[in-house]
């Protein structure tokens, strides 16, 4: 690699860490930014350390920075039997009280007493809907939790659903960021208890995402160790889907996984109402880990470009947040689950 980078080379920033943005700061040239990608032109004297955080874009991405990228719903593709059966079952309204009850802590910022209240209680739901839960602990008492059924014919096989469960500071317990997420989890859990699923599904309840993707990382590490990262075939990640402006849900994963992308909006178009924009360049949530172990892992998040006013402030309250569009969601992350468990 050249030292030199006046050759209008495009890098995708890959962190959500403030500190490393202000590190890099000084050595941007331009800043393009396309809802949650975000690509820098670094100055020639920029120093090689400061590239950790960056990834160069494919000649491909950059024509989805300038151009954007909707795809066009045709629907072709999603014919699996039984899924719009499941789907229906989606209720908006059992998301509402879960966003509410969720949204009533004080906070449920990592290792806060409330946040731990939280996790029990929802341990206590995925319990009695009779999936099997443990915890998976990073540090003494800060925990994410793990809930499966196994699957009847490829068990081996993991199809998996995650969310945070932390909110980001003390002083409150974010709506949109994460209850919505958590509500739609807890709903496909309540949906595919009776779903005869040939693959295991689990649900992954993480917790110290706010403070750096804590426990997400902690977990995809200790499962590349036990070497069991690739059982996990697909793993979607649902953080803020709960403000609506746009009708648009943006799906992010990195280059590798387009097709799914793809595919989720196929099947978008065929069970719900959501228009879909791919986002190719993933960050700053908890499909990072996986993604970077090699594991097909998606993202789905609010429009980016119009998102909450309150993103990570204290008005992140349930008064911001559209149920029907968390549905639309919900609808969506659970019929990728049943098309890919048909397959
Ligand atoms: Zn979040």
């Amino acid at each position: 690699m050249s030292s030199s980078s006046g050759d209008n080379d495009l890098y995708q920033v890959i962190t959500g860490h403030p500190h490393d943005i202000e590190e890099l700061n000084p050595h941007i040239e331009t800043v393009y930014q396309k809802g949650r990608l975000w690509v820098v032109d670094l100055k020639t004297s920029a120093p090689l350390a400061v590239r950790k955080n960056l990834r160069a874009l494919t000649g491909k991405e950059k024509h989805f920075l300038y151009e954007g990228m909707f795809i066009s719903n045709k629907g072709q593709k999603a014919k699996k039997v039984n899924i719009s059966h499941f789907v229906s079952q989606v209720s908006g309204e059992n998301i509402k009280q879960d966003i509410v009850e969720l949204s009533s802590y004080e906070t449920r910022f990592v290792a806060t007493p409330e946040n731990t209240l939280a996790l029990q209680q929802t341990a206590a739901r995925l319990n009695s809907l009779g999936y099997e839960v443990r915890e998976h602990c990073y540090r003494d008492e800060v925990c994410s939790l793990i809930a499966e059924k196994k699957g009847l014919s490829k068990n081996n096989e993991v199809l998996m659903i995650m969310a945070h469960i932390d909110s980001v500071g003390e002083a409150f317990a974010g709506a949109d960021d994460n209850a919505s997420g958590m509500a739609a989890l807890l709903e496909m859990a309540r949906i595919l208890k009776d779903y005869d699923n040939q693959r295991t599904i689990r649900f992954f309840v993480t917790n110290g995402e706010e403070a750096g993707l804590i426990g997400s990382s902690h977990y995809a590490r200790s499962l590349e160790e036990e070497n069991k990262i690739h059982d996990i075939q697909l793993a979607l990640n649902l953080d803020m889907i709960g403000f609506n402006s746009t009708g648009v849900v943006e799906i992010e994963t990195d280059p590798r996984f387009e097709e799914t992308a793809r595919l989720m909006g196929d099947l978008a178009s065929r069970y719900t109402s959501l228009r879909t924009k791919i986002t190719l360049g993933a960050w700053g949530s908890d499909h990072l880990p996986f993604l970077q172990r090699g594991v097909p892992s998606l993202l789905t998040i609010e429009d980016w470009e119009s998102k909450n006013p309150c993103y990570h402030e204290e008005c992140d309250t349930v008064d911001l947040i559209n149920f029907d569009y968390v549905a639309e969601i919900t609808k969506l992350n659970l019929s990728t689950i049943l098309y890919k468990d048909q397959e």
